[in-house]
């Protein structure tokens, strides 16, 4: 109220200043950050828009098999199965379609402006011994959150994904869940994680990660056709779920 008390008794003579630089704000703001959503799903998936980010890219080779298979190369393979697995029931955009670099507030706003209504990144996991292995289905969670530092247009960016939260922790149960129906027995977990490429998701959004490729054997098996079919046919089923299924 005090803050409102000086604006008011300026007003008289900065007040079109005042209006020009809060519209000039507001506008930026909104250019960057969309405007809230609840933690509502649409009706009928019918032509929802998903977007598909096969991570790295370009020099970002991200991480390399026993036997130099790229995860560049697989997290695009499967980003284009998953695409024909999803088309036409869904609107598919990848925010890559080739090798080149992007950098990560690039691929979420690239969900953002185009509107999408699932953000799905791909990844494989890596690790320093041979025999580790598993999936990973990650939604965000912030590392601390305070409602009271959303005041800055990084902090607006950060406090995005928030709102989805709900729905998007469902989302990665369903893909955990399909995953571990379709290659059982591997290891398949769930995890909330502050992760940069999803906080500034304006829907719900999840990381996968499909397997070390670092483990020569899974390396192998993901360098196949039929692993990128199988887990792109676990990411549908679990696409169709999440608007048939009742929200827990
Ligand atoms: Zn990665």
């Amino acid at each position: 109220m005090k803050k409102n008390a000086v604006i008011s008794t300026r007003c008289k003579t900065c007040c079109p200043l005042f209006v020009i630089y809060a519209a000039i704000a507001a506008f930026l703001i909104s250019y960057t950050v969309p405007a809230a959503a609840s933690n509502t799903r649409r009706i009928s998936n019918t032509g929802a828009i998903i977007v598909i980010d096969p991570g790295h890219g370009g020099h970002d080779k991200g991480v390399r098999s026993p036997s130099n298979i790229l995860e560049k190369d697989i997290t695009l393979t499967i980003a284009r199965h998953l695409k024909t697995e999803l088309t036409p029931q869904y609107k598919v955009f990848l925010t890559r379609t080739d090798d080149y670099q992007l950098d990560s507030a690039s691929r979420t706003s690239h969900a953002n402006h185009r509107n999408a209504d699932i953000f799905i990144s791909l990844h494989a996991g890596g690790g320093f011994r041979h025999q580790t292995d598993g999936f990973k289905v990650f939604y965000h969670k912030s590392a601390n959150h305070d409602p009271d530092s959303a005041t800055s247009r990084k902090d607006q960016w950060t406090q995005i994904q928030k709102r989805h939260q709900t729905n998007s922790q469902t989302l990665a149960e369903l893909i955990a869940r399909e995953i571990k129906g379709r290659f059982n027995p591997a290891d398949v977990r769930v995890k909330g994680a502050p992760l940069f490429v999803l906080e500034g998701a304006d829907m719900p959004a999840v990381l996968v990660e499909c397997g070390y490729l670092t483990n020569p054997t899974r390396a192998e098996a993901m360098h196949q056709k039929k692993f990128s079919r199988t887990l792109a046919g676990s990411i549908k089923a679990a696409l169709d779920a999440f608007w048939t299924e009742p929200p827990k």
